[in-house]
C-alpha cells in the first residue's frame, strides 16, 4: 500500500494496514522462514474481548501481523487514518495461501473444527489446488493437557503454514503458547473457515458480502449468535468514546 500509516490502534489493538495481496505475501515470507510468526484476523468481537482480557491483549500485541477481518474494525481503522481497501477474511487468506503453497510446495496443516471436518477441508483444498502438500489435519476438540502434544505432532509433520480454527480467543491463545513448538513458519487463526469450506456453515451469498451484510446473514441463519453480535454495538460505542476522548485531548493540548 502506497500511502497511509503502516498500522493504526483501534481500542488499544494494533491493526496492520494491509490488503489481502500484501497480507498473503507477508505470510508466505513468514512460512518460508523459521520465525514462527502469528497472524491474527482481527474482528470486532476480539477487540471488545481484549478490553478485559490481558492475556488475549498480550497475544494480539505480540502477533506478527494483525489483519482486518470485519466491517466494524475496517470503519474504525479508516477513521483513524488507515488506507485499507477491503476486509481480509480468514477464508480468503486460506484459499490464497493454499494456492501459493501449492506452487511453492510449502506443506500446510489444518487444526480445528469438529472431528472429520479439517480432514475433509484438506481433501477439498488438495483437489482445488493441485500439488498442495497437506502435512496433516486434526480436529480442535482436544483437552488442554494435550495442547503440547498437538504442537509436537505438527512439528513432526514438517508443516510450514499452520491454519488454526478453534474459534477466538482459543486459537490466538493456543498459537501464542504453541506456535514455536509446532515449528511452522506462520500460524494463522481462521475461526470457522474449515466449516465454511466443507459447507457445514454456508457463507453469505456474494451480494450480501458486497453490501457488508455477512454478519446479518449469519445472524438470520444462526440466531443463537445474537448474543455474540452484541459485540458490534458495544464496539461502536467504545470506538466513538475513544475518538471523543482523543478529540477533547487534542483541544486541551492546543
Ligand atoms: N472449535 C474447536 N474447538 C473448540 C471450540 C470450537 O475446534 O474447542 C471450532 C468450531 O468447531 C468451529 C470454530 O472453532 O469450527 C469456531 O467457529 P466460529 O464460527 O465460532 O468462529 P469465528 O469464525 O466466529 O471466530
Amino acid at each position: 500500500m502506497s500511502e497511509g500509516p503502516a498500522s493504526v490502534e483501534v481500542l488499544g489493538c494494533r491493526l496492520d494496514c494491509v490488503d489481502i495481496e500484501e497480507a498473503t505475501e507477508r505470510i508466505l515470507a513468514f512460512a518460508r522462514s523459521n520465525r514462527s510468526a502469528q497472524i491474527v484476523t482481527l474482528g470486532t468481537e476480539m477487540v471488545v474481548a481484549a478490553q478485559h482480557d490481558a492475556r488475549f491483549r498480550a497475544a494480539l500485541a505480540a502477533s506478527a501481523l494483525n489483519v482486518c477481518d470485519t466491517v466494524g474494525v475496517l470503519a474504525a481503522a479508516r477513521r483513524r487514518g488507515a488506507r485499507i481497501s477491503a476486509r481480509v477474511t480468514g477464508i480468503e487468506l486460506l484459499e490464497r495461501l493454499c494456492a501459493a503453497a501449492a506452487d511453492e510446495a510449502l506443506p500446510i496443516y489444518l487444526l480445528g473444527a469438529a472431528p472429520g471436518v479439517a480432514i475433509e477441508a484438506a481433501r477439498l483444498l488438495a483437489e482445488r489446488y493441485p500439488g498442495l502438500r497437506v502435512a496433516g489435519a486434526a480436529d480442535g476438540y482436544f483437552p488442554a493437557e494435550r495442547a503440547t502434544a498437538v504442537a509436537e505432532e505438527i512439528a513432526r509433520s514438517g508443516a510450514r503454514l499452520l491454519f488454526v480454527g478453534l474459534g477466538s480467543p482459543r486459537q490466538e491463545l493456543w498459537l501464542a503458547d504453541h506456535l514455536a513448538q509446532s515449528g511452522a513458519g506462520a500460524g494463522i487463526g481462521v475461526g470457522g473457515s474449515f466449516d465454511a469450506l466443507v459447507g457445514r456453515v454456508p457463507r453469505a451469498p456474494e451480494r450480501w458480502r458486497r453490501l457488508n451484510l455477512e454478519w446479518l446473514y449469519r445472524l438470520l441463519r444462526e440466531p443463537h449468535r445474537w448474543r455474540r453480535q452484541l459485540a458490534l454495538p458495544h464496539f461502536v460505542a467504545l470506538a466513538l468514546f475513544e475518538e471523543l476522548r482523543a478529540f477533547l485531548g487534542g483541544r486541551q493540548g492546543r
